[in-house]
């Protein structure tokens, strides 16, 4: 998991000080108040607030459990914006849809989860003001008789303040999500599915046990890609052999295919040598009440199936925010699967026979997807021309 560019570097390049990241954490609550650290400061002439100390690296992490984000104490890029986005509310400032530079914060996921409320679709509760929101923006100020510009302002908040009701039973984004996979029909052929093998390029993502992540996880891609193929599915790849694309161009790359699903296929890895098994990773931030039901549900179908069919220990499955979950327009899964840093699991990821099980397994839980409520065979026994022989009936 070692592939996020989450780093303070980044932000030290840039001029971001340590000083306004602890500024944004106190605004949080996850820091305590500078006052008597300032005095000190004073008499002493000196800057501790300039320090990125444990205190600081222990709010980081508090902060980043809470949102969902990889834990590691360090503020890059990802870390900072959802920092920044923390400390607005609805009605702060002015929002709108403004290309290359999308405004984030927790104000952008309030206005979404307000229009969502009202039956309009801004795609999803991220807190990214992206053009699907304005679309939504536009179409609520077009409903109500409101100056149509697609923005936030004081007047489309009044409006909101005097429509927002309250919805029960249930997120409208996940009923809205599940009819969609419900309405496509049960069979995976003439689908199309982006696979995305981690890493690439000059970057290859762990290296252990004489094996490097990057390349393995293209083999796998590849087994993949054959079972799909062969069952009529459109198999699109984020990267070649020789390039590693930055998780959001990945993102965009597959939202332009208007592809059905996106899996990203990752090994782990970590310096406590026993840890091992198999883990998967959906959409989903609590706080917004943000979540992909289908993406939930993919991943733990292909969680169970990995399990099953192989023994890999069960990490089961997460929700997460990471860019690639939650910018890809499409049910996304991150499959991480092994420890290539457990020598037991890199041994068995070596084994061409043990990748084509672990392909197996996730063509199955994609098929079971869309097999949907009529699928009664038990997980693990499946096999893939059961599965031609059950929809060629
Ligand atoms: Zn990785």
């Amino acid at each position: 998991m070692s592939d996020q560019p989450d780093a303070l570097y980044r932000l030290v390049d840039k001029g971001v000080a340590v000083r306004s990241i602890r500024a944004l954490l106190q605004a949080t609550s996850d820091l305590a108040p500078p006052i008597i650290e300032a005095v000190d400061a004073q008499r002493s002439g000196s800057q501790p607030s300039d320090v990125y100390d444990d205190e600081v690296a222990r709010a980081v992490r508090a902060f980043q459990q809470r949102r969902g984000l990889i834990v590691d104490g360090m503020v890059g890029p990802h870390t900072y914006s959802a920092l920044d986005g923390a400390r607005w509310t609805l009605g702060d400032r002015l929002l709108s849809h403004t290309p290359g530079h999308l405004l984030q914060g927790d104000d952008v996921a309030e206005l979404q989860e307000r229009l969502l409320a009202l039956g309009f679709t801004p795609d999803r509760v991220d807190g990214v003001f992206g053009v699907n929101t304005e679309k939504a923006v536009r179409h609520f100020q077009r409903g109500v008789g409101l100056g149509v510009d697609g923005s936030v302002g004081p007047e489309t908040l009044r409006a909101f303040a005097d429509l927002t009701r309250a919805v029960s039973g249930g997120s409208p984004h996940t009923l809205r999500e599940q009819e969609l996979v419900r309405r496509s029909g049960h069979s995976l052929a003439g689908r199309t599915v982006v696979l995305d093998p981690g890493h690439g390029g000059d970057e290859t993502g762990t290296v252990a046990h004489g094996l490097t992540e990057s390349e393995v996880m293209l083999d796998l891609a590849r087994r993949v890609e054959g079972r799909l193929s062969a069952i009529g599915v459109t198999v699109l790849f984020t990267r070649s052999a020789t390039t590693g694309p930055d998780e959001l161009s990945r993102a965009m790359m597959a939202n332009k295919s208007g592809a059905n699903i996106l899996l990203s296929l990752h090994c782990d890895s970590t310096d406590q040598s026993r840890a091992s098994g198999v883990a998967t990773f959906f959409y989903g931030q609590e706080r917004f009440g943000a979540w992909s039901a289908v993406g939930e549900h993919l991943a733990d179908l292909i969680q169970r199936e990995i399990v099953a069919r192989t023994g890999l220990t069960d990490c089961r499955s997460h929700p997460r925010s990471w860019v690639l979950l939650q910018r890809t327009q499409m049910p996304t899964v991150r499959i991480e699967a092994g420890y290539l840093s457990h020598a037991e699991d890199a041994a068995r990821l070596a084994d061409p026979a043990f990748r084509d099980t672990l392909a197996e397994a996730i063509v199955i839980a994609l098929q079971r997807m869309y097999l949907g409520e009529d699928d009664t065979a038990a997980t693990g026994v499946l096999r893939l021309g059961d599965l031609r022989a059950y929809l060629a009936t």
